[in-house]
């Protein structure tokens, strides 16, 4: 196993983001579908979207229940918001897959999985997308990570395309597993995932661990207590799909999507005061933290 490299502003202009051409149009800065929420959290699907777009991507869809839809769009007016069919406990019905596949099609990066709610229908709509999603960056959150351990073959055939974002109670259930086990060793469980899965993995908490399939692994343990409130895993979710839609590759969006969340906690602790900022205020803040690593 390598040792994991502490994720700071040198590292990360040593590995800048691409940057679109003055003359990009909004197609060309990367388009994102979002697909989160549900009828109990719709506003995971308004952070996880906004975020995408403060981290640049230049095009949003989300794709969230029908009777929320109307409500996201006009709280998102940036948003194309397609309405889909829902489960009787409030979550996004699984007949949705194929319909959600194709327009996937014409994005660069999909989210999946903030605020969705309905284990079991959660569970069958991942499936379907895993298995049948060629093409863009698959990034996974919440309640989305659950059933991976049964998709191991369609996501080692992603190769490296998939990212997922769990905090320590998220990867201990989809390892079948106690949450002390994986606190026990963050680092080694990242990156015993990240290679079985052929997939990138940000394990996080006070410090987040991310690790490539080919074993090479960063770390970022300057943020704050603060970022630990709702919504901020939701954030990071959508500033991770947002960079990787404008092209950075999936390990360079998780260390910089990573530290970008951090210090707009960090700015927030020191503008607000370090305890009772809120996620949607991380939101603003991500261009800024941006520009200064330029
Ligand atoms: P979630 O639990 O999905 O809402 O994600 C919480 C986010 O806040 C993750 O990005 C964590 O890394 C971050 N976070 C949680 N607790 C702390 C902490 N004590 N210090 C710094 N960052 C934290
Ligand atoms: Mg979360």
């Amino acid at each position: 196993m390598m040792d994991a490299t502490r994720i700071t502003p040198e590292l990360l202009r040593a590995m800048p983001l691409p940057q679109p051409a003055g003359s990009t149009d909004k197609n060309a800065r990367g388009s994102v579908l979002i697909v989160a929420g549900s009828v109990e959290v719709p506003g995971a699907a308004l952070l996880a979207g906004t975020a995408a777009l403060r981290a640049g991507a230049g095009k949003l869809q989300i794709a969230t229940c029908s009777s929320i839809a109307p409500h996201l769009g006009l709280a998102v007016p940036e948003a194309l918001v397609l309405g889909l069919p829902e489960t009787s406990a409030g979550g996004v019905d699984p007949d949705a897959a194929e319909l959600l596949c194709e327009r996937a099609k014409r994005s660069d990066a999909v989210l999946l999985g903030p605020g969705m709610m309905d284990k079991e229908a959660v569970a069958e709509l991942t499936t379907g997308m895993v298995k049948d999603l060629s093409g863009p960056a698959l990034v996974l959150d919440a309640e989305a990570l659950v059933c991976l351990d049964t998709l191991r073959d369609p996501l080692c055939e992603r190769e490296g395309r998939t990212i997922i974002t769990p905090h320590a109670g998220e990867m201990a259930s989809l390892l079948e597993i106690e949450r002390e086990a994986v606190e026990a060793d963050p680092f080694a469980v990242a990156n015993e995932v990240a290679r079985r899965f052929r997939m990138v993995v940000a394990l996080k908490g006070a410090t987040t661990y991310i690790a490539a399939p080919d074993g090479e692994c960063w770390f970022y343990e300057s943020g704050n207590v603060g970022l630990a409130t709702s919504g901020s895993g939701d954030t990071l979710a959508g500033v991770v799909t947002g960079l990787v839609a404008r092209g950075a590759s999936p390990a360079q969006a998780a260390v910089w999507g990573v530290y970008l969340h951090g210090q707009a906690g960090n700015r927030l602790a020191r503008s607000l005061g370090p305890m009772g900022f809120l996620a949607r205020e991380l939101l603003a803040e991500i261009p800024g933290v941006m520009a200064e690593l330029a």
